[in-house]
């Protein structure tokens, strides 16, 4: 029995009771003031409800009667669901950050194709503002009929490669739709510009390295299918020898080649290092000694090199790109020009290793790409002269491995001077070295 019933019978007892010892009257008159009394408690506990209910947080009013009964309940009941909701918000939550911190794109559309959700990768890949984006059809966004088309399929087992421009970016991007839930779709998308470009790089270089060493081949071929087809009394031995020396000369291109891509395959698959002290007087010396055989007496050489001064690195990467410079230098300089070879610090105090010579010079235009390998200003000069057209790639690979600059000032017809600046925590005194290997 409820406890309104209770209290309703309980009144109606002491009425009955005081009725039938002090008069009927009475009786219903204190019967009629239980029920009052009631009522009045009621109004005020409904009262307090209804100031409760608007912070419904907080646990409800004291109650009297019945009302204990009713709003315990409630109030579990509200709580329960309140603890429900945070949990859910914060599964939300935790979902939203596992979705901004994929390294894809990801983003949510409904079945119209409108943006629902995007995460912060999505919006940089397809210049997305959320805020105004949201509830607008991918396909009015995006306006690219590829996207349109791919869209309209049925299912997409395979993603589409779209080439977008994003911000005055040129970007290619690999995007894949997936259904999900109840007619939503989810896409994913990817910033494969990168990729692209490698895989570019990859076939370019390919392509030309097969080039390098088909030219060579080509002539070598020639020559001994001559030799081959001539009987033996139809060459005088001048000529003959004069074969050889062209095939040797053909075989010495591919193996300086094959030399200079094992030289930059090495240094691209190995991790710089700091290295040990290296005697760059030395390194420098003997490259003074290869270049004075190239020249010939064509050139006049000056050398100005601090004998003191050392650098921590790798003495073959170092040697490699010392040389390269000074051949470069020879080669590209007329008879009668002059090449300096200089070791010294600069004026920040930062050991600097520089070529300077009184070349052919090279036009502004070409010198950012100096670097790129098999890059020739003048591809016939370069061959003729053994050029393999990775000497400057070496070269500018063994600088960033030394975290040092290769820097190239030149002016046409009147030279170049090209220059290796490396930090000066690299620099190391050669007597402090020999002292210490003493
Ligand atoms: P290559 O084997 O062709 O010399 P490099 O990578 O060493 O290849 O040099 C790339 C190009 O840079 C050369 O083909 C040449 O056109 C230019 N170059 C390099 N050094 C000099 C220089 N000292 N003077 C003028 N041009 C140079």
């Amino acid at each position: 029995m409820s406890k309104t019933l209770v209290s309703v019978a309980l009144w109606a007892l002491i009425g009955w009771l005081l009725g039938a010892w002090l008069g009927a009257d009475i009786g219903w008159a204190i019967f009629a003031l239980g029920l009052l009394a009631m009522v009045l408690v009621s109004g005020q506990q409904l009262s307090r409800v209804s100031k409760w209910v608007k912070s419904i947080d907080e646990p409800p009013p004291p109650s009297v009667g019945p009302w204990d009964e009713i709003l315990a309940p409630i109030y579990r009941k509200l709580k329960r669901n309140r603890l429900e909701l945070q949990e859910r918000h914060r599964s939300f939550q935790r979902a939203i950050l596992a979705a901004e911190a994929l390294p894809d794109g990801a983003l949510t559309l409904d079945g119209d194709m409108a943006l629902q959700w995007c995460n912060q990768t999505a919006a940089g890949h397809l210049g997305l503002n959320l805020d105004q984006d949201k509830g607008h059809s991918i396909l009015h966004i995006l306006r690219a009929p590829d996207f349109a088309r791919y869209a309209g399929q049925k299912s997409w087992d395979k993603p589409l490669l779209l080439h977008l421009t994003i911000r005055n970016q040129e970007r290619l991007l690999q995007l894949h739709l997936a259904p999900y839930g109840r007619g939503h779709f989810l896409m994913v998308t990817r910033d494969v510009t990168q990729i692209e470009r490698l895989e570019n790089t990859r076939k370019d270089f390919v392509a030309n390295v097969s080039h390098e060493l088909r030219t060579p081949l080509t002539v070598l071929t020639g020559f001994l299918e001559t030799l081959h087809d001539m009987p033996d009394d139809a060459l005088t031995a001048e000529q003959r020898e004069h074969y050889l020396t062209l095939m040797m000369g053909q075989a010495g291109h591919m193996q300086a080649l094959v030399s200079d891509l094992l030289t930059l395959s090495a240094l691209e698959s190995s991790p710089g290092q700091d290295g040990r002290p290296v005697g760059m007087p030395g390194l420098i010396h003997a490259a003074l000694d290869q270049g004075k055989a190239l020249s010939a007496g064509r050139h006049a050489l000056v050398v100005l090199v601090d004998e003191d001064l050392d650098v921590l690195g790798s003495t073959q990467e170092l040697s490699s790109a010392v040389s390269n410079l000074l051949t470069n230098a020879i080669r590209y300089t007329p008879d009668g020009g002059t090449i300096t070879a200089g070791w010294q610090r600069d004026a920040e105090g930062r050991p600097r290793y520089w070529v300077q010579d009184t070349g052919i010079g090279i036009a502004a235009v070409d010198i950012p790409r100096l670097t790129e390998r098999f890059f020739r200003v003048d591809r016939g000069r370069s061959r003729e002269t053994g050029g393999t057209g990775l000497g400057l790639a070496i070269a500018k690979h063994v600088a960033i491995r030394h975290q040092a600059e290769l820097d190239i000032q030149s002016t046409p017809g009147a030279g170049s001077t090209f220059a290796i600046e490396f930090p000066t925590e690299r620099q190391c005194d050669a007597i402090a070295q020999h002292n210490s290997a003493a």
